[in-house]
């Protein structure tokens, strides 16, 4: 029938949300299982911008997160970078930018990804029980969080990965290899510009 044909062009897009500073092998590890585990057709990649009393040396500009980003995900052409937040400025919060994606996007279900610390966190966010009803989210394990929630979300199973950003700017400030913890590309550009170094 008419509605069935309807039902089936309906998108569906995850969005991998975070300040990607710099972003990790476990950020597209998740991304692409839940990409393959939930169908999506495509996952957006989408940096935030850094609030500004986050150390300065430590926050890397906008513009050069998303580099890394999209160096990260050239490989994979379900993967999208998505810089709204970054055109915008200033502080965003995920509820304005969900609005704004669904008209960005129409007939789309939006699958909003998060680790387990963020899943702990949600009722923090702004609007929570509002973004709630636009999006669908979807968590995955996390060490060191139970991720207990009283909101709903999919887990979906994938490897747990012991790797955060915050290790990846430590190891680099101690001049300790990240080859493997990031793409190779990543890697290249981190140490090319100098990224991240204490010096
Ligand atoms: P930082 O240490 O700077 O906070 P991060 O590694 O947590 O960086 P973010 O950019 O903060 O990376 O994370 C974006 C999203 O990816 C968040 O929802 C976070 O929970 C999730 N995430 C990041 N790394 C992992 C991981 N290793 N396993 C599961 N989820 C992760
Ligand atoms: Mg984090």
């Amino acid at each position: 029938t008419t509605r069935d044909l309807e039902a089936t062009n309906i998108k569906r897009i995850g969005i991998m949300g975070g300040t990607f500073n710099p972003i990790h092998n476990g950020h597209l590890i998740i991304a692409e299982q839940v990409a393959s585990q939930l169908a999506l057709d495509q996952v957006l990649f989408l940096p935030n911008n850094i609030p500004p009393h986050v150390d300065k040396k430590k926050a890397i500009e906008g513009n050069v997160r998303a580099e890394m980003v999209n160096l990260a995900i050239e490989d994979n052409s379900h993967f999208k970078l998505e810089t709204i937040e970054l055109a915008k400025g200033g502080v965003s919060y995920s509820y304005n930018t969900v609005l704004a994606l669904k008209k960005k996007y129409p007939a789309t279900s939006f699958y909003f990804i998060i680790g387990a610390d963020e899943v702990e966190y949600l009722p923090k966010w702004y609007q929570i029980d509002e973004l709630i009803k636009e999006v669908i989210f979807v968590a995955v394990r996390r060490h060191g969080y139970q991720g207990k929630t009283k909101y709903q979300v999919i887990w979906v199973d994938a490897p747990l990965i012991e790797i955060s950003s915050t290790d990846i700017r430590k190891r680099i400030e101690q001049h300790t290899s990240i080859k493997y913890l990031v793409p190779q590309k990543v890697a290249n550009f981190i140490e090319d510009r100098r990224l991240y170094q204490n010096d």
